[in-house]
């Protein structure tokens, strides 16, 4: 099926954290690999010895067939879809990947069901309406926290997740408060929760479905500015829709929206702002590599011609 054609892409998020036998996932991989390709899902999935996690975009018929299919393959009927919605194309094709984590933390499993609290987005937001003093941290990075996070989060300014314990237990936050933890989808905070726990906060709650699920509920309300999210869409705003301000950076891969008419070829581009910092003014990396070497050659030149006219 050709996916070119397509005016709209059905995008939806999921994890699940499930024990999987490693032998079988070799199995797993190949029939949803030969599945997504006969019916033209793109995207990425990962499937781990801790479960599985990944984004998938296609027709919307794909995408709802798609649910049941990964429903029947991991034999578990709860897996939690959130959809939204790309005039673009989100993935440029579709990989189907086994790694160590299906989420990267330095360390495999999850919260055990046990111990986990989660709140649903409902009661997440009315404990946010209630003015309760909490605290509220964000679990993701710093490129995401900076186009957009729910009012008044503590950002840790890690670079990646794997940094996220370390800040936690060095972090000096009051113990006694409820403190309430979030990212994106939510899979980072069913790891991110345990690290918190051991670091001795006691009464400690995580945003079931994440920033997503609870935009779908509650647009303009506690959290402010976009969803960063891992897709060429970069960010989602607040009805889900993909950013028109945000765009990947051709020279480091972050988020960037300022505008800039390239210094060698004089297209417009979109850098971040940090590589505007340090005069990357250039649409891409190729123009940005073709521009260093004329400076090089023409500053090679005068040199040369110094040397002669200095003998
Ligand atoms: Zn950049
Ligand atoms: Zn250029």
């Amino acid at each position: 099926m050709s996916m070119t054609s397509l005016t709209e892409y059905a995008v939806t998020a999921f994890y699940k954290f499930l024990p999987l036998d490693a032998d079988r996932l070799p199995q797993l991989r190949d029939n949803m690999e030969e599945w997504g390709k006969a019916n033209g899902l793109i995207g990425l999935l990962i499937f781990a010895r801790e479960g599985c996690n990944g984004t998938v975009a296609g027709a919307p018929e794909t995408i709802s067939q798609f649910k049941s299919f990964l429903t029947e393959l991991l034999k578990t009927p709860d897996i939690d879809f959130k959809d939204s919605v790309s005039k673009r194309r989100p993935f440029r094709r579709l990989a189907v990947q086994l790694r160590r984590e299906a989420v990267t933390a330095g360390r495999e499993g999850a919260v055990d069901e046990a111990q986990r609290r989660a709140l649903s987005p409902e009661e997440w937001h009315s404990l946010l309406e209630s003015g309760e003093d909490v605290l509220l941290i964000d679990t993701r990075n710093a490129y995401e926290t900076e186009i957009g996070k729910f009012r008044g989060a503590i950002d840790p300014q890690i670079e990646k997740f794997t940094e996220f314990k370390e800040f936690i237990e060095q972090a000096g936050l009051p113990k006694d408060k409820k403190v309430l933890i979030y990212c994106t989808g939510g899979i980072r905070c069913e790891k991110a929760i345990v690290d918190v726990m051991n670091a001795g906060y006691q009464d400690v709650f995580q945003l079931s479905g994440g920033i997503l699920k609870y935009l779908e509920k509650f647009p303009n309300a506690h959290y402010e500015g976009e969803c960063f999210v891992f897709d060429n869409r970069v960010a989602v705003r607040q009805d889900l829709t993909p950013s028109e301000t945000y765009h990947l950076c051709p020279h480091c891969g972050q988020p960037g929206k300022e505008k800039i008419s390239c210094l060698r070829c004089g297209d417009e581009g979109i850098i971040c702002a940090r590589c505007a910092e340090q005069s990357k003014l250039t649409c891409s990396k190729d123009c940005n590599y073709q521009l260093n070497f004329q400076r090089e050659k023409k500053a090679r030149r005068e040199r040369a011609r110094a040397a002669l006219q200095g003998a």
